[in-house]
């Protein structure tokens, strides 16, 4: 009986792993440890550093929170359905789970921590910085863009020597060129929210990370030529295969 016992214990053990595994992603060395990175789809992404993870702007659309790690962590860039996912989020956190996101996305959020364009702060090891995400050019039928200036968030980690930057909805905004030293940056690109292709270009050009993965995309027919393009600056770009 006791060895019954014991064998549904591991069985179920075991099947709750199943239900959490870590995703899979690239590994990138970082001083303060190895850091894993996972497009999960769409503006979403996990990052898991000795075992704490990272949930950003998880999205139902993309994949059934319950099947992924449980967030230590949930960034939020602003607040618009496919950023802040109720439903996703709620099942992404776990009794502590700690939340960053920008003042407008609070009046939902009510338990999160407000940061602004150009403030700081730490959680754990990593610095976490709040940085700018908007349109210059496109905008709605009636003239106001679709992420207007000072009201979403871009997210620079910095992990001891390691920096990555989620930049979140924006287009390739002046902002950029002042970042210095990313290793590895996620930038959207699709129209008419986020970036056209070279617009991309030039955003990952005025910075040159090492990595960009491209997100929050409907199509990449040019990803070829923007990889071209961008490896004469030295930048190396990735797409996640789903
Ligand atoms: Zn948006
Ligand atoms: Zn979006």
């Amino acid at each position: 009986m006791k060895i019954v016992f014991l064998a549904l214990t591991l069985i179920a053990g075991l099947m709750s792993c199943a239900q959490q595994p870590t995703p899979k992603g690239d590994v990138f060395k970082t001083s303060a440890g190895n850091l894993y990175v996972y497009h999960v789809g769409h503006a979403s992404v996990t990052l898991t550093l000795n075992g704490k993870v990272i949930q950003v702007d998880p999205y139902s659309a993309q994949a059934d929170y319950d099947t992924l790690p449980k967030a230590d962590l949930a960034l939020i860039t602003h607040e618009h359905g496919d950023h802040l996912d109720s439903v996703a989020l709620a099942k992404a956190k776990k009794a502590n789970t700690e939340i960053i996101t920008t003042s407008t996305a609070a009046t939902v959020l009510k338990d999160a921590k407000v940061m602004a364009n150009g403030e700081s702060t730490t959680w754990g090891n990593i610095k976490i910085a709040a940085v700018p995400a908007y349109n210059m050019v496109h905008m709605r039928p009636d003239g106001r863009h679709f992420h207007p200036k000072g009201v979403g968030n871009g997210y620079v980690l910095t992990i001891g020597d390691f920096r990555l930057y989620i930049a979140a909805d924006t287009e390739n905004i002046p902002e950029m060129s002042e970042l210095k030293n990313i290793d590895v940056a996620f930038l959207p690109k699709n129209l008419p929210y986020t970036m056209t292709d070279e617009m991309f270009i030039a955003a990952a050009k005025s910075f040159k990370p090492k990595v960009v993965y491209v997100y929050h995309y409907f199509e990449l027919d040019n990803l070829e030529s923007i990889k071209k393009e961008l490896a004469t600056d030295g930048v190396e770009v990735r797409v996640f295969k789903k």
